[in-house]
């Protein structure tokens, strides 16, 4: 399988750390503001990476984290606002009843929970958020302060640009032009104008945490080096973001994280997804560009339909969104649903016949497979699926698919179109697909051998796939979690 790596600009061979395993993280939401469809392209991308990673074979360890930190940006700082602020009054606006940042946070990230469930997404194996870890970016600080990578100027600390000679091999900048690009220096606190804060303190900011230099709040990029490293290791296979985030908070993560564990590199793939555009326009409320999941919910867009929108073009390219992308994925949606009810009733109803369709689903399968091992080419797999229902559609015209070239079919469609690209709309009252019941059979088989700790872990890996099984006196139960 081959992915793009930003660091290196070129597509190459994934190899993972650990055989068989992929540790990755996802740059999540700044959960002050509501997320729009351009943030969940940059999410959707991630969540179907992970879920093509685990079509593949591989396991897959996910994070995604939350930034509830609310930052005082550059603009801000001149400007005094915090960001949580902001959100404060924007949801007391709406008449929301929140009193503190604390519950600004929470309810965007309730409402990021939702989108994500409505959009099908799997679930990370954790969401941590960054108020929950300053202890361990404390630590981190206070490890690059020891390392002479970092220092102190009265109760902020900045990192130290000019000790880490590999600082702007992700983004293509170099100190020189970052210094020569530099507005008048408004910080006379620090050496190099590229010099970025790990620690600061300011009054004005709403969440104060207590720290070894006076009670501030820490830097936005430190909180992920933080983050991942607690949960995936000192490196990662993987990690990624939208385009906007390589520079600075990617490069910033990676001098950081060298520089703390003396281990190169950080992360082996960098991936970031291009920008979603709106009718030709950025992402903006005052263009009238801008819609959340929500907002296309209630136009009547499925979330099987949105998210068809959102992952079929290459996460490389640039897209241009109007409400027209979202009726032609909903009627791309609709196509599939159909074939996936008629292939339901042909698999249930016991008929015979040839047995046709299995050599049709085997060579699918291997052209989707080789689209999407060349860096995620879902145009391309996106033809093998839309031909492979054709096919199917016309064998099922001819009336010649038995129940188990049904069954292959079914199997086929529900590993691309669901597994994988996760807009397959469930047929009410239909069981778990078969990717889960396989799950199932081995967590039975666990069972059977008493191994409990094997037992739990396949239900962990069914509920992350959106499955809940109950053991009941009669075998186990399924219910969609
Ligand atoms: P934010 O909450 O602003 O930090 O954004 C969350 C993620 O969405 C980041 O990875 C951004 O790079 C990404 N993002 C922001 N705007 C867009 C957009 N218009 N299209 C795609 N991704 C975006
Ligand atoms: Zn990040």
């Amino acid at each position: 399988m081959r992915l793009h790596n930003t660091y290196t600009k070129a597509v190459e061979e994934l190899a993972p750390i650990e055989p068989g395993r992929i540790r990755v993280y996802n740059c999540g939401p700044t959960v002050y503001d509501s997320p729009h469809v351009g943030n969940f392209r940059t999410f959707a991308f991630g969540d179907m990476l992970r879920r093509y990673l685990e079509y593949r074979g591989f396991q897959v360890a996910q994070i995604m984290n939350l930034t509830d930190v609310g930052h005082l940006t550059q603009d801000h700082v001149e400007a005094g606002v915090d960001k949580m602020e902001e959100g404060l009054r924007r949801l007391r606006e709406q008449g929301v009843n929140v009193s503190n940042p604390y519950e600004v946070a929470d309810y965007f990230i309730k409402e990021f929970h939702e989108a994500r469930r409505a959009l099908n997404f799997r679930d990370a194996h954790r969401f941590p958020r960054a108020t929950d870890h300053v202890p361990d970016m404390i630590r981190l600080i206070q490890a690059l302060l020891e390392k002479g990578a970092a220092y102190r100027v009265g109760g902020n600390v900045y990192y130290d640009v000019t000790k880490f000679p590999a600082y702007g091999r992700l983004s293509g900048n170099t100190l020189e032009q970052i210094k020569a690009g530099a507005r008048i220096e408004i910080n006379p606190e620090k050496r190099h104008p590229a010099d970025f804060a790990l620690w600061k303190t300011d009054p004005r900011h709403l969440m104060q945490f207590d720290s070894p230099w006076g009670r501030g709040f820490p830097g936005w990029h430190i909180e992920c080096s933080a983050m991942s490293m607690k949960y995936l290791g000192e490196q990662l296979d993987i990690h990624t973001g939208g385009e906007d985030n390589i520079f600075p908070h990617h490069e910033c993560e990676i001098a950081q994280s060298e520089a703390a564990t003396g281990k190169a590199p950080f992360v082996k793939h960098w991936m970031h997804a291009r920008h979603l555009l709106w009718d030709g326009k950025k992402m903006s409320k005052s263009e009238g560009t801008f819609f959340t999941i929500e907002d296309l919910l209630r136009k009547g867009y499925s979330g099987h339909a949105i998210r068809y929108a959102l992952v079929s073009t290459h996460y490389r390219q640039q897209v241009n969104y109007t409400l027209k992308s979202f009726d032609d994925a909903k009627a791309a949606v609709a196509r599939l649903d159909e074939l996936n009810r008629r292939l339901q009733g042909v698999y249930g109803a016991g008929v015979s016949g040839s047995e046709t369709l299995q050599s049709l689903c085997e060579a699918a399968e291997k052209k989707f497979v080789a689209f999407m091992d060349d860096d995620l080419n879902v145009s391309g797999a996106l033809g093998v699926v839309h031909e492979f229902a054709r096919d199917v559609n016309k064998a099922l015209d001819d009336g010649s698919v038995s129940s188990a070239s049904a069954g292959a079919a079914l199997k086929t469609l529900v590993d691309l179109c669901d597994s994988v690209f996760g807009f397959l709309p469930p047929v009410a009252g239909s069981g778990p697909p078969p990717d889960i019941l396989e799950l199932g059979r081995s967590r039975q088989e666990a069972r059977a051998r008493r191994d409990w700790k094997e037992s739990d872990r396949l239900r962990d890996e069914i509920r992350a796939k959106g499955w809940i099984v109950e053991d009941t006196k009669e075998g186990p139960k399924w219910k969609r979690g």
